[in-house]
């Protein structure tokens, strides 16, 4: 046996998952690399000291617990994500070539049930300690069926969290930890951007600039005109902030003659406190908005007004809906950096949950997938979660 697995290392195998999906390796992209070491890891380093540190028995370390400042709250990170259980999940490691590449996922699969959910060494999976309440969102994925899951999914689901941690665990303070997905980093209707702005004020007798969506109704669902078209309107984008922290409106005030009408991107600057003249010299943008790299550029002679205002620290930190609804309710949001699903422990939790459902009798049944899915995930000793 052993000089068989020798020898298929030799010819260029490896005893792995088959490869499949699409797969982006990311962790080198200068961005990626920008967020995790001066946003991601600098958070996660702010709570050492704070947290609860574990033994391998699952009991929480008398050393550390006796060097925790008592007079501050102990820091919980809740780990969030989604998974797929399938009905025809099975075993999937074997002999897998050097050189073979992923194939898309075979469709072959039956039934998908999704599981959003949280976890934290703390608390295991979130829920009220008699295990009652619970954050778990199971969800049948695909058109059709409930839908995808959205950012309104993902808000109601955060608030069920918070539901849970404000009643039962109120003196921690806890954090929630989400991947970088689009669903996740969505932004209000009304965000601040500079993408479409115009240098100068909206001009006299045109309908004043501001940013188009999607009217819903009072279910929070679109609404559809007489021509089975979604009814689109206007709205006013949301003040912008100067760097003291003072609302600036993008509008201009009552009692002005131009009363409600867009200020324009020079206006804008001027108020912020740069150059007039420099600012009415300068262009509203860089050929489709490609400016030259940073690297070159000069402080005194910006290259176009878009790229001043899309620079300015306002317009760079709009936060998401998901980081404004938590942080309404005194709850901190943190986003993982692109393509590093690694850091995120609920992987291992998801791992050891599969690996628990592939032993259950195999099963097309919908309600069998379900109970499977659940029976899983509470398999998981929270002993192996604080490990
Ligand atoms: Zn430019």
């Amino acid at each position: 046996m052993r000089m068989a697995q020798i020898w298929m290392h030799h010819l260029g195998y490896r005893w792995k998952k088959s490869p499949r999906g699409q797969y982006v390796d990311g962790h080198k992209r200068d961005d990626v690399r920008e967020y995790r070491d001066t946003v991601y890891l600098p958070k996660i380093a702010e709570a050492d000291g704070c947290r609860r540190v574990w033994n391998r028995d699952g009991k929480e370390d008398e050393e550390s617990r006796a060097r925790r400042n008592p007079n501050e709250p102990v820091v919980v990170d809740h780990y969030h994500d989604e998974t797929h259980f399938t009905a025809n999940d099975r075993r999937d490691l074997r002999w897998v070539h050097d050189d073979e590449k992923p194939v898309p996922r075979a469709k072959t699969e039956g039934a998908t049930l999704m599981v959003a959910d949280f976890v934290s060494a703390d608390c295991g999976w979130l829920c009220s300690p008699d295990g009652s309440l619970s954050a778990r969102v199971l969800f049948k994925a695909g058109i059709a069926r409930d839908g995808w899951f959205d950012n309104n999914d993902i808000i109601r689901q955060v608030t069920l969290a918070m539901d849970i941690l404000d009643e039962f665990y109120p003196h921690e303070r806890h954090r929630f930890i989400f991947d970088n997905a689009t669903t996740h980093r969505k932004r209000s209707d009304d965000a601040l951007s500079a993408r479409n702005m115009s240098k100068k004020p909206t001009q006299a007798g045109k309908a004043t600039w501001g940013v188009w969506r999607t009217k819903t109704g009072p279910d929070g669902k679109p609404i559809y005109g007489p021509n089975g078209k979604v009814v689109k309107e206007k709205i006013r984008m949301a003040d912008a902030r100067f760097s003291n922290g003072e609302p600036q409106s993008l509008y201009f005030p009552e009692g002005h003659p131009r009363a409600g009408v867009f200020k324009g991107m020079a206006q804008i600057l001027i108020e912020r406190g740069f150059n007039e003249q420099l600012i009415n010299g300068l262009r509203t943008e860089c050929k489709g908005f490609k400016c030259p790299p940073s690297s070159q550029w000069d402080p005194e002679h910006p290259c176009c007004c878009r790229r001043l205002l899309y620079n300015e620290p306002d317009f760079v930190s709009v936060p998401s809906i998901l980081e404004m609804h938590c942080q309404a309710r005194g709850y901190e949001v943190i986003f993982l950096p692109k393509f590093h699903c690694e850091l995120n422990p609920i992987e291992q939790c998801w791992g050891r949950a599969k690996r628990y459902y592939r032993e259950l009798p195999p099963s097309s049944k919908e309600a069998d997938l379900e109970r499977n899915a659940l029976e899983s995930l509470d398999s998981v000793p929270l002993e192996s979660i604080r490990r």
